[in-house]
């Protein structure tokens, strides 16, 4: 049987479940999702992050909407854009593509987004609301990976999890959620970061590992146990002469090495990316029906 925990199957079973879902929408007349993405500056990364976002309410038949706006414009403008969207009422959820340029203060503009409409889970609000266990929106990357260990009923409780990586995005959401009161949950979780003392002390001994540091390949088979199951975060491009763009892309886990001991493994790409996508899409969806 597999190991592979195939994010980008599941990803698109989910995203069925949803057009089936706002297809009933339009036929009762109920409000369709909205989702509106806005876009500083061109950064080639947050283009490609973007453009998936909209292609992607488009597949499930949610109304989309993308905010371009020049790299120079300034902070004040873009909280007046955040502001806007606050108050329109046809807009169920927006994001505001991160990294923003220098001259923005990126922690002014998440704050100034309504904590209801903030369906990328940024916002201090959700984030507190999220560690207290209460209704919140969850950061994408989390969210898709809780989703992800749920559908395929990864058993989470008692287990020893270790997260690499602390980053208000990915590590630290992650080590709440999987150390919270229910299920997927209910796990002794260590974090790891690069001041930890003995890395492989903790990874060796961990039925999960969760691996968000951004180096690529940095998990070795002799870092693992047998029947270890590998969620592999990391996105990374490594120079690659044979593939005709140059490079290719590879997680924070020799997928190569550590697979053969692995219970489950996600891969990269098709892994975690897919699911990250479609948790945006869940939370759109939720905040459309008001049930955050
Ligand atoms: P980040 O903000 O750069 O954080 C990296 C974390 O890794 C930090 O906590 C850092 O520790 C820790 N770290 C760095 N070097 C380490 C080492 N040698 N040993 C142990 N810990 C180390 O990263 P991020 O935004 O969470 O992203 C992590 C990776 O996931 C990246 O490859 C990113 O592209 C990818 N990503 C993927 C998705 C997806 O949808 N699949 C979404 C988001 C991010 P300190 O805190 O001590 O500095």
């Amino acid at each position: 049987m597999s190991n592979i925990l195939d994010g980008k199957g599941l990803a698109q079973q989910i995203k069925d479940e949803m057009a089936t879902e706002v297809a009933s929408m339009m036929i009762n007349g109920d409000k369709i999702p909205h989702l509106a993405a806005v876009l500083v500056g061109e950064d080639p990364a947050s283009q490609v992050y973007v453009r998936n976002k909209v292609r992607s309410c488009e597949q499930v038949g949610f109304k989309s909407t993308l905010i371009r706006k020049d790299a120079g414009i300034s902070e004040e403008e873009l909280l007046a854009v955040v502001e806007k969207l606050n108050q329109d009422p046809d807009i169920d959820g927006f994001i505001v593509q991160l990294p923003l340029p220098k001259h923005i203060d990126e922690h002014k503009v998440t704050l100034a987004i309504d904590p209801k409409k903030d369906v990328d889970g940024f916002h201090p609000s959700n984030f507190g609301r999220m560690a207290q266990g209460l209704p919140a929106y969850l950061p994408a990357t989390p969210n898709g990976i809780m989703e992800m260990l749920k559908r395929y009923e990864v058993p989470t409780e008692g287990k020893e999890v270790v997260v690499l990586g602390r980053s208000n995005i990915v590590g630290m959401p992650m080590s709440i959620l999987l150390a919270q009161k229910n299920y997927p949950g209910n796990a002794s979780v260590t974090i790891c970061h690069s001041r930890t003392k003995d890395l492989e002390e903790h990874t060796r001994r961990a039925d999960i590992i969760v691996a968000a540091i951004g180096i690529p390949e940095f998990l070795k088979a002799n870092m693992v146990k047998e029947g270890v199951v590998i969620i592999d975060v990391g996105i990374n491009r490594v120079d690659d002469e044979t593939r005709k763009r140059g490079y290719r892309l590879c997680g924070d886990v020799d997928f190569e090495g550590v697979s053969p001991k692995a219970s489950l493994i996600t891969p990269v790409p098709g892994g975690v990316g897919p699911m990250t996508v479609v948790s945006l899409l869940m939370n759109t969806l939720k905040a459309s029906k008001g049930t955050v």
